[in-house]
């Protein structure tokens, strides 16, 4: 049996605290364990890789505005098989950066298994057992499969195996309707795809205001089919290596068979405790298998800690690199800090870009009444910079309380809407909440900062909110 001070299972925001924890003692023996390249998904198949394949595509899309400006500009040749070649490259790089960092440490041992517990402290890795008196889980997650007639035979990619493609599929279908579905829609129809959407749910990214949904709907089906509220029911082989999928609308049960060359499934995300076992060390879970956490993200037995997508709760990068300080400040430092999700952030890479903070509307009135919460909201395309982006109908929405000066939540659809909602989250990180600090400042002219700024000089009660979003056809 080895023996260690801490064992950590996943090399992703695990890592982030690895080297302060040496730092505070440097005799520490730690075990770090991946079954997977070392980096987490985040970097070796999440994030990253899709943030550097939205770029080209982002750049296609911006080109094919240039006639609005009277530019004359031709896309001859997009080299796919380069731009798989380059992410799959810099990813190469930042994986062989983390070994280094990990292999490179005579405190920590590394271990490139799959680890199971076989009782509360003692995990068996290959044909070794290792325990520990603290354990820090930090599984992650992968992808949900859903169990559709014919998909495995048929065959399909998801987000873990996308990045290995070398040709641009003709055809695309997505399974699934979120986030991730929104973003490779976005990359593979700027890379000349026929994609189309097929999400269960009867909104588009139905985890945005339903406004919001509404136009990243009506902005991206100008070069993707977006199909809600169908269920995929079968998947049958065709000839020359084609797919049909046959899809039924939930409440009609009209039927609709879409032939293509690949089929995408990103329809969620599952845990990874079917190979960790934590049953074995008395480590509750949830119904579907995500590990339960305190408030200090301890798990059920003392002294086992579990943060990032592994509690199942923010499947966000920076929400696990903000819990791992949590667990850094309690676990190591021995303070007693709680989490706090009041203003979590999230943005969606599409195009349009999307991004959100805090409470959307309807949590906002299921909490304070409709009377307890106002609304701010300002149009691009009224303000300088908008306008000379010739950008129409994109919007920033602030949810405020009644009295008009605390930020409940914002939400931003446009041009860099991931880098605008920066103006607000640090305000909702003030002890007050306040937004009165936004209304003092200067911005400068003509930025899009000011439609940010500028949404906070309305108020507007949500009747009156969704009346005029009525009457700018953006609800029905
Ligand atoms: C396509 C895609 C795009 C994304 N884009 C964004 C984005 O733009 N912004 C954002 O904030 N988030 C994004 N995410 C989500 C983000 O990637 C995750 O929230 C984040 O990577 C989770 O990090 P983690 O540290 O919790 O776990 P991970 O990084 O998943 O690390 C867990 C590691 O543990 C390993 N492991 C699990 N169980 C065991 C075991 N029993 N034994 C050994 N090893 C084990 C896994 O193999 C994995 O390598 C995206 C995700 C995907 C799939």
């Amino acid at each position: 049996m080895e023996n260690y001070d801490l064992i950590v299972i996943g090399t992703g925001s695990a890592m982030n605290y690895i080297n302060p924890i040496i730092d505070s003692n440097p005799e520490i023996k730690i075990a770090v364990i991946d079954k997977d390249e070392p980096g987490g998904i985040c970097l070796t198949k999440g994030c990253i890789p899709s943030k550097i394949l939205l770029y080209p595509a982002e750049l296609i899309r911006e080109l094919g505005t240039a006639s609005l400006f009277g530019i004359k500009a031709e896309i001859r040749d997009i080299d796919f098989n380069a731009i798989m070649e380059r992410v799959r490259r810099i990813t190469r790089e930042n994986i062989e950066a983390v070994r280094q960092g990990i292999t490179g440490s005579p405190n920590i041992d590394y271990y490139h298994e799959s680890a199971e517990f076989t009782s509360p402290y003692t995990l068996k890795v290959s044909n070794k057992t290792l325990y520990s008196k603290m354990i820090f889980l930090c599984t992650g997650s992968k992808p949900a499969i859903p169990p559709v007639e014919g998909l495995e035979a048929a065959g399909y990619l998801t987000s873990d195996t996308v990045l290995q493609l070398n040709e641009c599929p003709r055809s695309l279908a997505i399974l699934g309707g979120s986030f991730i579905a929104a973003e490779y829609g976005h990359f593979f129809s700027a890379m000349g795809a026929e994609v189309t959407v097929i999400g269960r749910n009867p909104l588009f990214l139905p985890q945005e205001e339903p406004e919001i949904s509404k136009l990243a709907r009506m902005k991206m089906s100008e070069y993707m089919k977006i199909l809600t509220n169908y269920e995929a029911i079968e998947v049958r082989k065709e000839d020359h290596r084609q797919k049909t999928i046959v899809v039924k609308e939930k409440n009609l049960g009209e039927e609709v068979k879409i032939t293509v060359d690949e089929i995408l499934v990103a329809t969620g995300r599952v845990p990874n405790t079917d190979i960790l076992h934590p049953e074995r060390a008395e480590i509750k879970t949830d119904g579907q298998g995500w590990i339960l956490v305190n408030e200090y993200l301890e798990t059920s037995q003392p002294n086992i800690w579990a943060f990032g997508d592994a509690t199942g709760k923010h499947l966000l990068k920076h929400v696990g690199n903000y819990e791992s300080r949590i667990v850094y400040l309690d676990a190591i430092m021995k303070e007693k800090v709680k989490t706090d999700y009041h203003a979590v952030p999230h943005a969606v890479f599409s195009y349009p870009e999307i991004a959100g903070v805090g409470m959307g509307e309807k949590e906002a009135v299921e909490k304070y009444g409709e009377d307890g919460v106002s609304i701010g909201l300002k149009f691009f395309e009224d303000t300088a910079k908008g306008t000379a982006l010739e950008i129409k109908d994109y919007f920033v929405k602030v949810i405020l309380n009644a009295e008009g000066k605390q930020i409940l939540g914002a939400h931003i659809i446009g041009p860099h809407a991931s880098v605008l909602i920066h103006q607000i989250i640090p305000l909702m990180y003030t002890e007050s909440r306040s937004m009165e600090q936004i209304t003092r400042i200067m911005d400068i002219h003509p930025s899009l900062s000011e439609v940010v700024t500028q949404a906070f000089y309305s108020r507007l009660s949500p009747e009156h909110y969704h009346h005029f979003m009525k009457r700018r056809g953006l609800e029905d």
